[in-house]
């Protein structure tokens, strides 16, 4: 991360609006976070079918949105690697829903909705999967809907929140591409994400707010993430 990065850093984290209004995660939780994240990280499978789901066993938390929205960004900057999301972006298997394992906690990478090219059979049987893991997954603490800051909720996004709400999955909205949101226009694009996520019960109520080229939000992020991994065995 070069002094580029560091100056937009400071940059962002210096504007007022930014800062969100929950209290930031305690100097352990951030540490413990970040062992967490810098320990293994084990690729564990690519399901394409209900039959590939892998076993139900950890808690697990599942990154969405829509195609560009930086999800692969995102998952890259949290898990410190770049390799991770890259995965799922191979062509051909761009919609299967891809499980990383950390020590007590599954990352979940979901494929990115909204694309227009593809054919209905494929929507349809990508939607079904989608439905079906998001409805059945005991293990499923959180999903994180990745939101663009410049672009705001799109219809989509509320049709993702409405299927939570019924399923009973907690969901929290993630704003990527912070750099790229002028100063002026933050506080009402904030104020107008927050009223979406505050129109739904399974919405929880702290959005994060991140950069990933600008590494903004990744370590409270991952603190957050750390609080809902299991926890470690004794010895
Ligand atoms: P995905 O399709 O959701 O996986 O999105 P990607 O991570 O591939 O990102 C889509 C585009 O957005 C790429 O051109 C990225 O370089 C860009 N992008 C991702 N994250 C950020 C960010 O934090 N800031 C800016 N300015 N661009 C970003």
């Amino acid at each position: 991360m070069g002094d580029h990065a560091a100056r937009r850093r400071e940059d962002i984290a210096s504007r007022p609006a930014l800062h969100p209004p929950e209290p930031a995660p305690d100097t352990d939780a951030l540490e413990a976070a970040r062992r967490l994240f810098a320990g293994e990280c084990r690729f564990i499978a690519a399901a394409h079918t209900a039959r590939d789901l892998p076993p139900d066993r950890l808690p697990e938390v599942a990154f969405l949105g829509r195609s560009n929205v930086g999800k692969s960004s995102l998952v890259n900057a949290v898990t410190g690697r770049n390799s991770l999301a890259r995965v799922s972006r191979t062509p051909g298997r761009t919609r299967q829903i891809i499980f990383f394992e950390l020590d007590g906690l599954m990352l979940v990478d979901l494929p990115g909705y909204g694309f227009a090219s593809a054919p209905k059979s494929e929507i349809a049987r990508w939607n079904e999967l989608m439905t079906l893991y998001l409805k059945g997954r005991a293990g499923l603490k959180r999903v994180l809907l990745l939101i663009d800051a410049r672009q705001g909720v799109k219809p989509a996004d509320e049709a993702f929140m409405t299927l939570f709400d019924e399923a009973a999955v907690s969901f929290q909205l993630v704003l990527t591409k912070l750099d790229k949101v002028p100063p002026a226009e933050l506080p009402e694009r904030l104020a107008e994400v927050a009223a979406a996520a505050a129109r739904h019960t399974a919405g929880h109520p702290q959005l994060h707010l991140t950069s990933a080229h600008a590494s903004f939000g990744i370590a409270e992020l991952r603190a957050s993430l750390g609080a809902l991994a299991a926890p470690a065995a004794p010895g």
